[in-house]
């Protein structure tokens, strides 16, 4: 589930709690924050990389606060303008549990870290993607519009790109995901194993666009 962390505005110089992959504060102290975490308020020190982290990983929210985010993928139509947006996360869930965080996942983003409300919006686990379409009611909290299993669509790029499906790291998974959009937009006719692809529009939308990577938004 996802936490809520409330920033304390105490910005202190130490070594950082959380320790991700990205983390600046990992072996010499730097500038962490005191964010408190809810329930119980406990207090965790944590550096701007890492909160970022945990927010694009979906696991934290910040409460009350508008984070830059970095997108994982970005489809601009030819004239430049947002068409979908893509968080890709290498987990593995039942399908409904997988529903349900890939919906937490869009709400967090939508919500907390200033991504906009797209014509689009993918989330992208290993072997389902969940694919909504931009509504008017902004209920965040919507479940996804169409649901695409996506497992052997992954296994066949992964196996292009000789990687493992299973040893592959989240980067990895990122540019699969990636080459796969590049194909989509390319793509002359929509194939029929896309059909949801032409049913949501998706296929209109970003034919001929471009397919960025990690791209900031504010
Ligand atoms: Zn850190």
């Amino acid at each position: 589930m996802i936490k809520t962390v409330e920033p304390s505005g105490v910005i202190l110089k130490d070594i950082c709690d959380i320790q991700t992959e990205k983390c600046v504060a990992k072996d010499s102290p730097a500038a962490i924050t005191a964010v408190w975490y809810s329930p119980g308020r406990k207090q965790v020190n944590v550096c701007r990389a890492c909160l970022d982290e945990m927010v694009r990983r979906g696991e934290w929210e910040v409460k009350g606060a508008r984070l830059k985010h970095r997108a994982d993928i970005v489809i601009f139509d030819p004239k430049g303008k947002v068409k979908l947006i893509a968080e890709v996360k290498k987990i593995s869930l039942k399908e409904k549990s997988a529903q349900r965080r890939a919906s937490e996942i869009r709400r967090n983003l939508l919500v907390h870290s200033g991504i906009p409300n797209t014509p689009f919006f993918l989330v992208a686990f290993p072997d389902n993607f969940y694919l909504w379409k931009e509504d008017i009611s902004d209920i965040y909290d919507k479940p996804a519009d169409y649901r695409f299993d996506a497992k052997n669509t992954i296994d066949n790029y992964a196996d292009k790109k000789e990687v493992s499906p299973l040893e592959m790291s989240e980067r990895d998974f990122e540019f699969l995901v990636s080459d796969w959009l590049k194909d989509l937009v390319n793509a002359k006719s929509p194939e029929d194993s896309l059909e949801w692809a032409t049913k949501s529009g998706l296929y209109d939308a970003i034919r001929d666009g471009s397919v960025a990577i990690e791209v900031a938004l504010q």
